[in-house]
Order: C-alpha cells, then structure tokens, then sequence
C-alpha cells in the first residue's frame, strides 16, 4: 500500500486544524484520515498523566459510530501498550491479540480487535501519550506503519501536549472546584458550627448571668467580708459584709489599695512583701490558707479577723480573693474560755496544794511540828519576807514566838508588853485578822516593830478550838501583795486548816495526858511510872548517869482515914502530892505509885543528891499544918521515903524499886517520918 502519498497533505491539514480548531476537533479529523490510512477499526489517544503511572483514554474513534468522544477514562499503565511505550520509547506492534499481551489497555483496544498497534508521542524529547490502534484483522499493522507515523507524529505530539496541558488544567480546575467544594462545605459546617457555638454562648451567658445573679446573691447575704485584688492590689470587689465589716462603702474601697484601707500599719510591710511574691507567682506565705491576723475599721480602731486567701488568673494575671470573717466575738468568747480554763487549772492547782496540806496537817502529832510545818508551806505558798507565829502559852498567859523566819530577835519584831500580856494584841484579843494592805494607807498595829518602808503584812488568828491559841504574822515588802482578797482567803484557808489541826493535837494530848494522870492528885499515875522508870534507865544506862528513885509512904494513913473520913482523906492526899510537885526539878518526875504512896524519878542524880531530895520531902510534909482538909481543924502528917539509885542499887526496873521498897520498910521499921537507902 502506499499511505506516503497522503502524509504530506495529512501534514498540511493537521497544522492548519490546530490553527483553527479547538483540540478534541482536531483529533477528530487526526483520527478520520489516519483511521482510513492505517485501516484500523479504531483510534485511541492516551495521554500519560504526570504521575507516569497511570494515562487517560482523552479520545477514542470508532469505526461504527463514526464519532468521536472524550472518554477520559484512567487506566494503569502497568500491562498495558502505552506502559510499554512509555518504557522503551518505541512503537508496540500486536500482530495477533490472542497472543494475549497488554491485556489492561483501554477497554476499547478490547471488543472484536485483533492486531493492534502503538504508536508513541513525544514533546520535548519525552514520551507524553500513544496513539493507540486496533483492527479486526490479524497482523493489520506493519513496520511501514510505524515509519509513516514517525513522519506525522510530530505535528500530533504537539497537538497532544496541548491537550495534555488542557487535561491538566481541567484537572487541576476539577481539583478547584473540588477544593472550592470542599471549602464551602467547610464554610457550611463551620456556619453550623459557629450558630451551635452562639446558641451555647447565648445559653451560656444566660447561665452566667443566672450565676452572676446568685453570686451576688450569695455575696450580699453572706456574714464574711468578700473582696477580690487586682494584681496591682486594688481592691476589684468589695461586698455589703465588706461595707459593713469596715465601715466603708463600695464606692470608697472600689480601686484603692487593700493595705491603705484595712491593714494597720505595723503589718504593712510584712503584707507587702508577701503580695508582691503573690503578684508574679499566684503563690504567697498565706495563699491557699486561713489566719487570723488584726485589721483596721475606716475609723481607725483594730479588730480581729479571720482570713482565707486563694488567687485566681485573669487574663494571665494573678488576683487575689479574700474571705474575711470578724472574729471578736469568738475571740472574746475564747479569751472567756481560756481565762476559766486556767483559772479552773488554778484552783485545781489550789485544791491540790491545800489538799496536800491537809494531809500533811493531819499526820502531825506533836504542835512544834505542826506549826513548823504550816510555816514551810505559808512560806513556799505565800513568800512573805518574815514570817512569824507566835503561840499562846495558857498557864503563864504569855506569847510564845514558836517561829520566827528570818529569825530575826524578838525584840525587834514585837513589844515586850504584847508578848508579856496577849491581849494587848488585836488579834488574840478578838479572833480577827487584821490586814494592813498598804503601810502608807492602812492603820498598822503598835504591837508590831518591825518597820517597813512599802508593802504590808496579815496578822491571821490561828483559832483552836473555839480559842485564839496563836498568830501568824507575814510581812511583804511589796506594794499590793495583799491586795487580792484571793489571796488572804487562802492565806485564812491555810491557817484555818492548821488550826483545826492544833485543836486535834492538843485534843491528843489531853487524851493522851488522862491516860498517864490520876486523876485524884493531878501527877502522873503507875502505868506512866512503869514506863517512865523503863526509859529513863535506859537513857541513864547509855550515857552512863546515874538516876535516884524515891518511894514514899504517908505514915498511918489508914488512922486518918478512920477518924476524919475518906473524902479528907482524899484532901490530904491532893495537899501532899502538891507539896511534893513543889519540892522537885522540873526535870524530876512525880507520880502516885499507890493508894497513899508517891515515888519519884530523878535522872542523873546519884544516892546522895537522892537522899538530899528525899530529906526535902520529908522535911515539907513533916513542916506543913493541913489546916483545909477538915474545916476548922488542923492536922500534921509525916511521910516515910525509901531512896535507890541506878545503877547502884539495882540496873533492872525491879531490882531498883525492890531496893526502894526495901529502903521504905526499913524507913517504916526504923519508926517512921525518916529516909533510908537500902
Ligand atoms: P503505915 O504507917 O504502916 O503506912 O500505916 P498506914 O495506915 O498508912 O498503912 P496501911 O497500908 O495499913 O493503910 C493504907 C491506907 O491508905 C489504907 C487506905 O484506907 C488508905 N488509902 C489508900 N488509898 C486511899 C485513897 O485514895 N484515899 C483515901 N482516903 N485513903 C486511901
Ligand atoms: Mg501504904
Ligand atoms: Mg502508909
């Protein structure tokens, strides 16, 4: 066949269709005549996409409906003619498709066709597409084919690069309008979205001012003080409490800073330093925490607060909320307590010492102790710089100064005369303290001497049984001791409680002296001779001295009692046992040894200072008239003694009153109203 013929016209009629025509028309005419040249039943242009994968069927022409139509369809290059163009920049010629090569070209190449041929596109020395065709006939396409394409190819390649390019522009604008798409369907949601988002903020707002509107609700009603801080310490929120609290309206406080409003000035700087850490950091020494620190009123007077500090961010920057509450009343109220607490502990204190003192009072058994005792604690418990306490002493009616601390002399301390008359003394003479609080102010008493330049003293009655046994006297150097009316209630407390032990005490010896006593002559009775001659042997017997007993016997007593009667006879006895008391030391003992018998005990006295004695008693009886025992009638009476001494005559209790027995009989013997030693 000769196809060269045409291809010059072909030439020709190609470039003036690209001068005139728009692309898929040209094609359509490029396809017309090369469809009748090459005989092939149908024309296909693929273009290679960019992405050198993939091509795109941009045109087909078949032999039945003599059309012409865009496909568009893409298709992988992988298997297919064009893949293989791509590759080896050469022409594929099919002779047989049952051969069954590139079986993923496009789908066109497929139906009825039998040989093929591609054909390959350059622009710019690269492959861009192929012109791909097919023919119902096998072996229809030959290499002569191929060299009249190489003659034409150049004109179509542009032709193809142009379509190319508008391919890529439509795809490009498909990608636009898909982005456009996509955009607007963006813009729609994001509208939905944004009248979402403003029905939340409506409803939020809502919300906030409902919260907004409790809040301040809350924060009018509230008790405590609510004020919010700036950074800059300006006071951004003030409540009615606030107002009311520091006596200072919103319209005052609002703006100004905390620390000129409501901190006194002593805690400024403190306060200061804490807010400017606050200022940077959100935190402070008193952040996140509740004190309780003072605060100022708007008049200038300070009240107790308690204070809770947190911080908030606002737009980056820290402000500080303050819940304040007014605490004087349970300050007050905590004082009240603390106060009763500790004077409760006090008196617990208290209780517990004169408890202690009680004890220590009960357990005395001898006066002298007793009264040291209260002193030690009046001292301890009261501190007075002297004390002092003076007793009386009943038989010579005198004041004792049992104790004196410091033991300054008597005479310095009291008259002679108060001491030598008790009832010169206010005291003693009326059972009452008296108390000279003051000594400028208060009259003082004359009796005392002692001078003073400040303070004063307490003169406290030490009240036995119903009697003024005794005083104490403290004196303190300093002012208002003896201002608290506490203080000498105790002071009467203590007092009072070693009186009744004093009574206690000599109540016991009362007792104690029945026990030892005859009760007809006053002396001591038997029982206490047993005992006596027993200790005083055995203090003889360890410091080695010596001791006299004496026996006496009245003599024909029972004579006397016949004639005169029992009753004078009991006279009689109460008159000798006196005139023996008189005729003895008073380290001497006497006591009635029987019925009409005396004896006594002379410590550290031998035989011949017993006899001496003895001959004393004898001598007493033996001079005296009894002229009381029977009225108008006057009696004599002679007494008979035995005399022993330790450890002469005997070093056991019955041997020495043996020998003094034996010395009476022979007394007794030897005719009576005389001495005898054994
Ligand atoms: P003598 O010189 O030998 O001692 O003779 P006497 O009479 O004193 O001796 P006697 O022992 O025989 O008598 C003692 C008397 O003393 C007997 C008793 O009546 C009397 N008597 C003893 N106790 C009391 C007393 O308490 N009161 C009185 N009134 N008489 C007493
Ligand atoms: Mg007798
Ligand atoms: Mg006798």
């Amino acid at each position: 066949m000769d196809i060269n013929a045409d291809i010059k016209g072909l030439a020709s009629r190609i470039q003036k269709a690209v001068a005139t025509h728009p692309i898929p028309e040209v094609f359509h005419e490029i396809s017309r005549e090369l469809k009748e040249i090459f005989r092939a039943d149908r024309l296909c242009l693929v273009l290679i996409r960019e992405d050198k994968l993939s091509a795109i069927d941009y045109f087909v022409y078949t032999t039945h409906g003599n059309s012409f139509l865009p496909v568009g369809s893409v298709f992988s290059l992988e298997g297919s003619i064009t893949g293989e163009i791509l590759k080896t920049r050469n022409p594929v010629i099919v002779k047989d498709t049952t051969e069954g090569r590139y079986l993923t070209d496009s789908l066109l190449l497929k139906e009825d066709i039998r040989s093929r041929l591609g054909l390959p596109l350059f622009y710019g020395g690269e492959v861009i597409g192929a012109l791909c065709m097919g023919s119902r006939m096998v072996g229809n396409f030959s290499e002569e084919h191929v060299a009249v394409w190489m003659k034409i190819s150049p004109f179509i390649s542009v032709v193809a690069e142009n379509a190319r390019l508008i391919q890529r522009l439509k795809d490009s604008s498909e990608e636009l309008t898909k982005e456009i798409n996509e955009r607007k369907r963006m813009e729609e949601e994001l509208k939905a979205l944004n009248e979402s988002l403003e029905q939340r903020v409506a409803r939020r707002t809502a919300e906030l001012a409902e919260s907004e509107e409790k809040f301040r609700k809350i924060s009018a009603s509230a008790q405590d003080a609510i004020i919010m801080l700036d950074n800059e310490e300006r006071v951004s929120y003030w409540n009615e409490a606030a107002e009311k609290m520091f006596d200072c309206s919103k319209e005052e406080a609002i703006g100004e800073n905390l620390h000129k409003l409501i901190i006194p000035d002593r805690f400024r700087e403190r306060h200061l330093k804490g807010f400017k850490i606050f200022q940077n950091t959100g935190h402070g020494p008193i952040i996140g925490k509740t004190i309780e620190v003072m605060a100022l009123r708007k008049g200038g007077t300070e009240f107790p607060i308690e204070l809770s500090l947190s911080g908030v961010q606002i737009k980056g920057k820290w402000n500080a909320i303050g819940i304040v509450r007014d605490i004087t009343e349970r300050k007050g109220a905590e004082e009240v307590l603390r106060r009763t607490v500790e004077e409760r502990n006090d008196s617990i204190k208290e209780m517990k010492h004169l408890m202690d003192f009680s004890t220590l009072m009960r357990e005395e058994t001898r006066k002298d102790e007793l009264i040291e005792h209260m002193a030690q604690v009046l001292k301890n418990t009261f501190a007075p710089d002297i004390l002092a306490v003076l007793m009386l002493d009943k038989e010579k009616n005198v004041l004792d100064v049992a104790l004196r601390d410091p033991p300054i002399p008597v005479d310095e301390l009291l008259r002679a005369e108060t001491i030598l008359d008790p009832s010169l003394c206010r005291v003693m003479r009326t059972g009452h303290e008296h108390i000279v609080r003051d000594i400028h102010r208060d009259p003082s008493c004359s009796c005392l001497l002692y001078k003073i330049e400040r303070g004063g003293y307490v003169c406290f009655p030490i009240i036995a049984g119903g009697a003024t046994a005794g005083v104490v006297l403290m004196i303190k150097k300093k002012e208002d001791h003896w201002g608290s009316e506490e203080r000498l209630r105790l002071v009467s407390t203590y007092v009072g409680m070693a009186a009744a032990a004093l009574h206690r005490v000599q109540l016991m010896d009362i007792t104690r002296r029945a026990a030892v006593t005859d009760s007809l002559t006053g002396v001591y009775n038997r029982r206490f001779f047993d005992e006596m001659l027993e200790k005083q042997m055995a203090l003889a017997r360890r410091h080695n001295e010596p001791l006299g007993l004496l026996i006496a016997d009245l003599d024909h007593f029972k004579d006397f009692n016949d004639t005169c009667g029992h009753l004078a006879g009991d006279h009689l006895l109460q008159q000798v046992a006196r005139i023996l008391k008189n005729s003895i030391r008073s380290s001497d003992v006497l006591t009635r040894y029987g019925g009409e018998e005396f004896a006594i005990i002379m410590p550290t006295t031998d035989i011949t200072g017993a006899l001496d004695k003895a001959e004393k008693v004898r001598q007493g009886v033996e001079s005296t008239n009894f002229d009381d025992v029977v009225p108008g009638q006057s009696f004599k009476m002679t007494i008979s003694i035995g005399t022993a001494s330790f450890p002469m005559h005997g070093t056991e209790y019955d041997t020495l009153v043996g020998a003094a027995d034996k010395a009476l009989y022979k007394a007794k013997r030897g005719g009576r109203n005389r001495v005898e030693k054994p």
